[in-house]
């Protein structure tokens, strides 16, 4: 028993990374282009938003660019016209009021970039990694820019929790504080794992390689674990969100999975 109809994969820009940023210790002089992904899914009762990209209106304006990129030496991620949210939702014939419900796996900048568009939506966190992020002093990879926003509905969840049948969010912590990934069971192609960042490509699952960055070293491999034994358990897909092996074989938006 499902009631989701479809999901649609929404490639969202791209980050330039060293591999090491993905698999721990591996490929420190490989540099790579890892795709930034969001998911739509089509349920019989609305529209579920899963992660909402990067804002590109910082990378738009020189001052922001600054602050949050150049200023620190990082490397702006690539958001053309194509990997622009709202116009792939209007494709999709979705406009942004139809979205009732936005499932953040976790807040690190490359998901909550278009929070803004979404201040009428619950917006579903897990409660440690909302905690985190609105607390003095947390990493450079939360973006308040993105979600202090006093109109933001925060729906905040404690561990493993079901939005409806057929879409159960599971706790797997360690990437960042509160990470939460997504089981997802499509009537034809079935279950699939939306893994967000629990890790970024294929190896990291089949070798349990850690991510570059995690909050908790531990949790994060035995987050990992998790994920391989859901996905043994139900036969599920993987569907990663930053692998470009991946990402660039999927089916994207405006087809759908159904
Ligand atoms: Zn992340």
């Amino acid at each position: 028993m499902t009631t989701v109809r479809r999901l649609a994969i929404l490639l969202c820009g791209y980050e330039i990374l060293r591999k090491s940023d993905s698999t721990r210790g591996r490929g420190e002089r490989f540099v790579f282009a890892s795709p930034i992904s969001a998911y739509l899914l089509e349920l019989t009762s609305g529209y579920l938003l899963v992660d909402t990209g990067v804002n590109s209106a910082i990378l738009r304006d020189p001052a922001l660019l600054a602050a949050y990129y150049t200023g620190r030496n990082w490397t702006p991620p690539i958001v053309q016209l194509a990997h622009e949210l709202l116009p792939q939702l209007a494709q999709l014939g979705v406009n942004p009021q139809d979205i009732t419900d936005v499932f953040l796996t976790h807040m690190h900048m490359d998901h909550t970039g278009n929070l803004r568009q979404f201040q009428h939506a619950s917006i579903h966190v897990q409660r440690r990694e909302h905690e985190y992020a609105t607390t003095a002093g947390h990493a450079p990879a939360w973006f308040d820019i993105d979600y202090d926003l006093p109109a933001l509905r925060w729906a905040l969840h404690d561990g493993d929790w079901t939005f409806a049948p057929g879409v159960q969010a599971l706790a797997t912590y360690g990437h960042t504080p509160g990470h939460q990934s997504l089981l997802v069971t499509l009537p034809e192609t079935g279950p699939v794992v939306l893994v967000g960042d629990v890790a970024d490509l294929a190896e990291n699952f089949a070798e349990q390689v850690l991510p570059g960055d995690a909050s908790d070293d531990q949790q994060a491999l035995a987050s990992i674990r998790r994920i391989n034994q859901i996905v043994d358990e139900h036969g599920a897909a993987r569907f990663l969100c930053h692998d470009p092996a991946f990402v660039h074989s999927a089916r994207l938006a405006p087809e759908w999975y159904s």
